[in-house]
């Protein structure tokens, strides 16, 4: 899209076709320890004026406009009428505008009613991508997520209980060698408990500048290799029990071993992938460590 953005911009993979408007820079947290996004990045809520003046210079170049992704890190954090003149702006100027989402943090989402989320879905913002990164409470206060299990899983059931979809996303290996199991088999309770439409597993790569790294370098925190990363992923999948059919995404650039499929429907399946790389790890289709995109 013919915009300049103010950078760098991250959004989910599932939005490499959405137009991304930046309705707020940074992330008004940006204290969960893996994360690097945003860090050099001050916050702000950009002004309606600039937003339609954005919107209004789309329109004129890319009317066919049919998907948009509100960034940067918590477009949600904004107030509820603010997002809606957002969306209202949107669908005056794109017609074939079919679905709006946006990152929801626990920050964010704390402070959205399940009225205001309705109301927000029947304007268009139709997707949250939540991320709970793990179900155990011990990583979740050591990575500074700022929320816990149960907070999360009671935010990721409002998402859905005021009508719009919600896509979850979970760290692997971020428990360490110390917690792998636990935070495996605490984030398959997580996941099933909300049963979000979208369940998306990304691997934690430590980035320079982040706290967790500095954890890694001072030896509190060890990463799993890419075959403890495929007995947690195991045990993870195994353990899943939700409530309606999942979709479920494991090829983020930062996975050793990209699966995807409809959980429970295709469990068996998974698994047996997994199995056949933890049987046969030299032959097992890694992702080589110089391959992976983070
Ligand atoms: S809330 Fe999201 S964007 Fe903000 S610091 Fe945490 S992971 Fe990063």
């Amino acid at each position: 899209m013919p915009l300049t953005y103010a950078g760098p911009v991250y959004r989910p993979p599932s939005e490499a076709d959405s137009l991304i408007l930046q309705v707020t820079l940074g992330c008004s947290y940006n204290e969960c320890s893996f994360c690097a996004m945003y860090r050099q990045k001050s916050f702000k809520k950009r002004p309606l004026e600039e937003l339609a003046r954005e919107i209004e210079h789309v329109r004129r170049v890319e009317p066919s406009v049919r998907r948009v992704f509100l960034a940067d890190g918590d477009a949600l954090v904004c107030s509820t009428r603010h997002l809606l003149e957002v969306l209202a702006l949107l669908r005056a100027a794109f017609p074939s505008l079919a679905r709006v989402s946006t990152y929801a943090s626990p920050q964010a989402l704390r402070k959205k009613s399940e009225e205001e989320l309705r109301e927000l879905c029947e304007a268009g913002l139709a997707l949250h991508y939540l991320g709970c990164e793990s179900g155990d409470d011990v990583v979740l206060e050591r990575i500074a997520k700022g929320a816990d299990s149960q907070e999360l899983a009671e935010l990721g059931l409002r998402v859905q209980a005021a009508g719009a979809k919600l896509s979850c996303m979970f760290l692997s290996g971020l428990g360490g060698r110390a917690r792998w199991e636990e935070h495996a088999l605490a984030s398959a309770r997580l996941a099933s408990a909300i049963s979000p439409r979208y369940l998306s597993l990304l691997t934690v790569t430590p980035v320079p500048g982040t706290p967790l790294h500095e954890q890694g370098k001072r030896g509190e925190f060890e990463l799993l290799d890419p075959v403890e990363i495929t007995r947690e992923m195991r045990t993870f999948v195994a353990a899943l029990e939700p409530r309606a059919g999942i979709v479920f995404r494991a090829n983020h650039a930062s996975n050793y071993l990209p699966l995807g499929g409809t959980l429970p429907k295709d469990r068996a399946a998974i698994l047996a992938a997994l199995d056949a790389a933890l049987a046969d790890p030299e032959s097992a289709p890694f992702v080589p460590e110089d391959w992976r995109g983070l």
